[in-house]
């Protein structure tokens, strides 16, 4: 999960149009029984969550253009389920139409997500669940997200509000995600973030990366061209440190190859060329941060 600066004050300009006064007006009365216009969520605000997230997820980070939904952060409906209780809350209507509730969503996450929203200490003590409770709050104003966030602590992280997303997580040289708060660690478990989709795509990337290194060291084997090595190495370098960028699939798990090349890359070598590629990586890596 990576952060994106959404501006909250300045949504499309078709979710804002006063076509839909009417309707928001109607769903502050009707609360959870008020029927969700797609149309004016999703249709007004698609192209613009895709633009702002690059045609990726923003829970799992998988590139999936015209595949993305539009998510309610916050569900809009209430849940009552039998199972799963603790998972039971009573919705956030008020926020059907807020476009810093709008998050684009994969179907596999969108899916799993639901409408599920614990927060922290599985308490329901903090939850807002009336739009009365909100300072200030009409209907065509926006809602202060930061406010609502430090009020509730939510469980489910938000690419939106938290700038540092990526303390939650780490991952594993088996494609695993981990988590490292509570907030990680129930966001993952939610939208079950371990899935065999999400570890195949990981790993794919890995292994692409140590086949492409593995066939430079066997052409050094053949040709002992330190030149030609150092070539091919770099060019394998500069395409993970491309990936690292925040706009690119998958960029978390770009950036932990990045940093802990020896455990994810030069791990899955075979053991007779352990190491020669760790020598090169690491001047480049320290030219690189030199550079920047
Ligand atoms: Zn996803």
């Amino acid at each position: 999960m990576i952060y994106r600066n959404k501006d909250f004050n300045s949504p499309p300009a078709a979710l804002t149009d006063a076509k839909w006064n009417t309707l928001k007006a109607n769903l502050i009365i009707e609360k959870s029984s008020h029927k969700v216009n797609s149309k004016c969520y999703r249709d007004t605000t698609l192209d613009a969550l895709a633009l702002l997230y690059k045609n990726k997820c923003a829970i799992c980070e998988r590139s999936r253009g015209t595949e993305l939904q539009v998510d309610h952060y916050r569900p809009k409906k209430p849940r009552n389920n039998q199972s799963q209780t603790q998972y039971n809350h009573s919705g956030y209507y008020w926020l059907a139409y807020s476009w810093s509730n709008l998050i684009p969503l994969c179907s596999i996450c969108n899916i799993k997500k639901s409408n599920k929203f614990p927060l922290k200490g599985w308490t329901n003590t903090n939850r807002i669940s009336d739009h009365n409770n909100i300072y200030g709050l009409n209907p065509f104003a926006p809602y202060d997200l930061n406010w609502l966030q430090q009020k509730e602590h939510p469980l489910i992280v938000n690419p939106e509000h938290d700038i540092l997303p990526e303390r939650h997580f780490s991952f594993k040289n088996d494609g695993r995600i981990i988590g490292r708060t509570d907030e990680g660690k129930e966001t993952i478990n939610i939208c079950k973030l371990n899935r065999k989709d999400l570890i195949r795509e990981r790993l794919k990337i890995r292994e692409n990366y140590a086949n492409a290194i593995k066939s430079a060291l066997d052409d050094y084997g053949k040709h002992t061209n330190e030149d030609e090595l150092k070539g091919e190495l770099t060019a394998i370098f500069k395409q993970i440190k491309s990936n690292c960028h925040v706009d690119k699939e998958h960029s978390y798990f770009n950036l932990f190859i990045f940093n802990y090349y020896d455990y994810f890359i030069d791990s899955k070598l075979p053991s007779n060329l352990r190491g020669v590629s760790t020598k090169y990586f690491n001047a480049f890596s320290k030219m690189s941060i030199t550079s920047n």
